[in-house]
């Protein structure tokens, strides 16, 4: 069966999998072991003090992890996750819904959300969060079903803070039924296999407000995506969670929410924001819970998701196109795109291609096919000796970004690309030092 559980069997095999032993904290200390560790393997913490449960984090941490589930090279993933998206233009393999679903093995008598291991992240977070649960709600009006994962602080037993950012289609199906003063059914889905948040991560230039995203998913497990009905709202959860929230977001009801570490390195403020009543909690006997760490999960995730459809987007406006890496250090905000331009001026083009491709992107830096895009340094070399500041920067004022990130007043920011390609045709001056490729292990070095 494709659940979490597969998963961490698989990365365990892979030795891409650590066990914390020792008792820990859900608040701060559970993170601040994450923080020591991100980046590694995927971890379980054995033991969480108070709680019967254990709990992971870190399956994004790094493409080798993700590429242990998937049985792929770390290289593929991106072309295996972009060729899922297409599938919903191409043959779309709608979800099934089935009656013995694992997620329901337990029925709580009343929902208690104190039994769950759910760690306060940061040092200033309002209280504990859960970071990757995956939303399915239903379309008020078209009964189109969506998919996508939002931030939830515990306020209660059977209460929740939620953030709905701008343009999410949870917000617009939430907006819809507040305006006729009714809630909107959701189900809150925790613990399972990577396929179902790459496609409620699907962006939605891909998977438009009438389309099902979970059909991604069923791409990626190679068969069709396991929901199961719900008791006490009309929409479904995902069989093979380890639990399942059936929920509703009450309408005309805000309370405070925040702060919280954000992904983009920085705390999202507290204010008033929609809530969340749980009226029903299933899950399997002995749940493994699921966090993650607001940082390289979250670049990987997203990452890993839309590289290639940025490249295969941008590849149709303009030639030249090698690579494309989504940076660590940007967060989800800065590209690297690796080109040839066949004549000057290609590379602006490409910079327009892809902010057009992606609104979230504030930077997009173009090299040429000899440098290391995935090496921070020989990025950098390239700015400080191929970009002239004067003719190879490209901003564009007051464009639509991404509401997390701080720079962004009012939905709005400056973009900026650099033009790190040196001119066509290529002038000896930049032929790169090179060296003999010799084969290491024939020395006696001591
Ligand atoms: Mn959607």
């Amino acid at each position: 069966m494709k659940d979490l559980r597969y998963c961490l069997a698989r990365m365990e095999a892979a030795g891409r999998l650590a066990h914390v032993r020792t008792p820990v904290d859900a608040v701060h200390e559970l993170s601040g072991i994450s923080a020591k560790l991100e980046g590694g393997k995927a971890l379980v913490f054995d033991h969480v003090k108070g709680y019967d449960y254990p709990l992971t984090t870190g399956m994004w941490w790094n493409r080798d992890n993700v590429a242990a589930i998937f049985d792929r090279p770390a290289s593929d993933i991106p072309w295996l996750f972009a060729d899922a998206v297409d599938s919903l233009k191409n043959n779309p393999v709608a979800p099934v819904v089935v009656d013995d679903a694992p997620a329901q093995e337990v029925v709580l008598p009343e929902p208690d959300l104190t039994k769950i291991p759910v760690p306060t992240h940061a040092l200033l977070d309002g209280g504990p969060y859960f970071s990757n649960c995956v939303l399915i709600a239903r379309d008020p009006d078209t009964g189109v079903r969506n998919s996508s994962v939002h931030r939830l602080m515990v306020t209660g037993k059977d209460r929740l803070g939620l953030l709905m950012d701008m343009g999410r289609h949870l917000r617009d199906y939430y907006e819809r039924a507040e305006a006729r003063g009714e809630p909107l059914e959701i189900t809150i889905n925790n613990g399972m296999h990577p396929a179902y948040f790459v496609a409620a991560t699907t962006p939605s230039s891909a998977a438009p407000i009438d389309v099902d995203e979970l059909a991604v998913a069923s791409y990626l497990l190679g068969e069709p995506a396991r929901l199961c009905r719900s008791e006490t709202v009309g929409v479904e959860g995902i069989a093979d969670a380890e639990l399942i929230m059936e929920a509703e977001i009450l309408p005309h009801v805000r309370e405070p929410e925040g702060p919280f570490g954000e992904v983009s390195g920085y705390y999202a403020t507290r204010a008033d924001r929609w809530v969340v009543r749980v009226k029903r909690m299933t899950m399997r006997k002995n749940p493994m819970i699921s966090t993650l760490h607001p940082g390289k999960e979250v670049w990987n995730g997203q990452g890993l998701g839309i590289e290639a459809n940025l490249f295969r987007t941008i590849s149709r406006q303009v030639k030249g196109l090698k690579n494309v890496y989504m940076t660590h250090g940007g967060s989800h905000y800065h590209v690297v795109l690796q080109m040839d331009p066949p004549s000057n001026g290609m590379a602006k083009n490409a910079i327009m291609a892809a902010f057009a491709a992606f609104s979230d992107l504030q930077m997009v830096t173009v090299v040429n096919s000899d440098v290391n895009i995935f090496d921070a340094e020989d990025v950098e070399r390239a700015l400080c000796t191929r970009c002239d500041p004067a003719k190879d920067i490209v901003i564009i004022p007051g464009a639509f970004g991404h509401e997390l990130n701080p720079v962004v007043k009012d939905n709005m920011a400056a973009k900026m690309g650099f033009d790190c390609t040196y001119p066509v045709p290529k002038s000896p001056q930049y032929t790169r030092v090179s060296f003999a490729d010799v084969d290491m292990s024939k020395y006696d070095i001591g």
